[in-house]
């Protein structure tokens, strides 16, 4: 704990992504000077100018109300953000490499150093992108061949468990905070940059967990918590092929295992599988790193989970092949003369984030199949148009379902799950729909004339 009237450490977040921009903003919200820092200008000039560069529910208001208070800044100067800054996230992307299945981590290399060179102070350096274990330590060595030694600036580690859809309320309100660190000085800095998280909770009389550990455990802790989740989507996704073959309905299959309170009902439902800029990346990333630690064989079955995962989205094609009445040769099923709506881009709804969505691989799928595919998404076009130029796109449900020979919802937007099947029965050529997130009530579809489909339901 700092002394009490300690002052309030200025942070700076270097990534103005999904994870930064939404961490600088809350942060500035809960009463922290803050600036926000990217390579990428646009990206700052946008936020400068009070504009959310990504859709986040309740983000835009946040951002507005707190540029206005003049505790929130964004900059492409790093020179004056080192010069601000008393703790220095960093939130920048750690995607997956090309051709193998570990992280990049050359976007933090290179926000780090930058930064080193320009420190002139003491300062914490705290790593918040998810990244392999022993990057904090990788880190320390990059301070320290490029800050004298003598300013004493530290690194520490505090992963983050953001839901993009949710990231307001998980950042103000978190179910735990983490923090890998090597001195009483980086945990009091933390503790000091967390104490609006601490304050908020006791306002409102609940408690955050603060877990207090070492780099390893710490990094490790981030990817351990994405390969829990996504094994467990796997393990319903599983559940269901088998439901499939034997005639079960995974959903009260899902439902009945999940009053356990040991099992627990939540990411328990079974559908086209997991996506998006974490959970594939991750699983993938931690086997790799798992591999060159010399523990490959503890990680095997995360092969084995994202097998699962990729296997939903050939069977959304497998589905629609049959609703159309097509057979399947050796090269898939052949969907040529097909016209097929595909509702959803994002991996999942209330976010515009389309990075590895399962429903645009199966937009994809369909249209390699041959068939003529017309996608609409409410948050998702812009991003989903510049990942997929080969995809054609409507301007909302009804036009993408128009004279459609089938429908498959794939990503589960409140607006798709209470779309009218009477209505939409009157503009489609066929009522045919494919339910990729057991979104929909299959007894209201079916009384409206129309064949359904769910995932690992008969
Ligand atoms: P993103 O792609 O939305 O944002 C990354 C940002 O970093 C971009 O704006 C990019 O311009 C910027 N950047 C790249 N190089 C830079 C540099 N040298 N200096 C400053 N900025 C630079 O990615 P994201 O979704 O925000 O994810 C960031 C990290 O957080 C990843 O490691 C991810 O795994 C992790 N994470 C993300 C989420 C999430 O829900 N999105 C949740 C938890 C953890």
């Amino acid at each position: 704990t700092p002394p009490s009237g300690a002052p309030r450490p200025r942070l700076t977040f270097l990534g103005t992504g999904y994870l930064g921009a939404t961490y600088a903003i809350c942060f500035a919200e809960l009463g922290y000077e803050v600036i926000g820092f990217d390579v990428d200008a646009e990206k700052i000039a946008r936020l400068a100018a009070g504009q959310v560069p990504f859709h986040e529910p309740g983000l835009d208001e946040l951002l507005r109300r707190n540029l206005a208070t003049g505790r929130l800044r964004f900059s492409t100067d790093m020179a004056e953000v080192a010069e601000f800054g008393d703790v220095h996230f960093i939130c920048v992307g750690t995607p997956q490499r090309p051709g193998g299945m570990g992280a990049d981590l050359s976007y933090v290399e290179s926000a780090v150093t930058e930064l080193s060179q320009h420190l002139t102070r003491k300062a914490l350096i705290v790593g918040k992108s998810t990244v392999p274990v022993g990057t904090a330590e990788w880190i320390e060595q990059l301070v320290e061949k490029h800050v004298p030694a003598e300013l004493g600036v530290e690194v520490a580690w505090s992963p983050e468990f953001l839901q993009e859809g949710f990231a307001v309320e998980d950042v103000l309100r978190p179910n735990r905070v983490v923090v890998g660190v090597r001195s009483d000085w980086a945990n009091g800095m933390l503790y000091a940059v967390h104490k609006g998280v601490f304050d908020l909770a006791v306002t409102e009389d609940r408690e955050v967990p603060l877990v207090v550990t070492d780099f390893a455990t710490a990094e490790l802790v981030k990817v351990a918590a994405n390969a829990f989740l996504a094994t467990k989507i796997s393990f319903i996704n599983a559940m269901a092929e088998v439901c499939e073959v034997a005639g079960g309905d995974v959903t009260q299959l899902a439902k009945a295992i999940g009053y356990d309170p040991r099992i627990g009902n939540r990411f328990l439902q079974a559908g086209i599988g997991f996506g998006g800029g974490c959970l594939p990346k991750d699983i993938r990333a931690f086997q790799a790193r798992a591999q060159e630690l010399g523990a490959g064989e503890a990680l095997r079955f995360l092969h084995e989970v994202d097998l699962i995962n990729q296997r939903r989205r050939a069977r959304v094609v497998h589905l629609a092949a049959e609703l159309l009445g097509r057979r399947s040769g050796p090269a898939g099923p052949d969907l040529s003369g097909t016209r097929v709506a595909v509702l959803g881009a994002t991996f999942k709804p209330n976010s515009d984030d389309v990075r590895d969505a399962p429903s645009l691989a199966v937009a994809v799928a369909l249209l390699k199949a041959g068939a003529q595919v017309r996608v609409f998404d409410p948050e998702g076009m812009a991003n989903a148009r510049r990942a997929h130029p080969e995809l054609t796109y409507a301007a909302g449900m009804a036009e993408a379902c128009q004279d459609a020979d089938l429908v498959c919802v794939l990503t589960e937007w409140t607006d798709f799950r209470n779309a009218d099947p009477v209505a939409l029965g009157e503009i489609v050529a066929g009522r045919r729909v494919v339910d990729g997130r057991n979104c929909l009530d299959p007894g209201m579809w079916t009384r409206a004339g129309w064949e359904y489909r769910g995932m690992g339901r008969p």
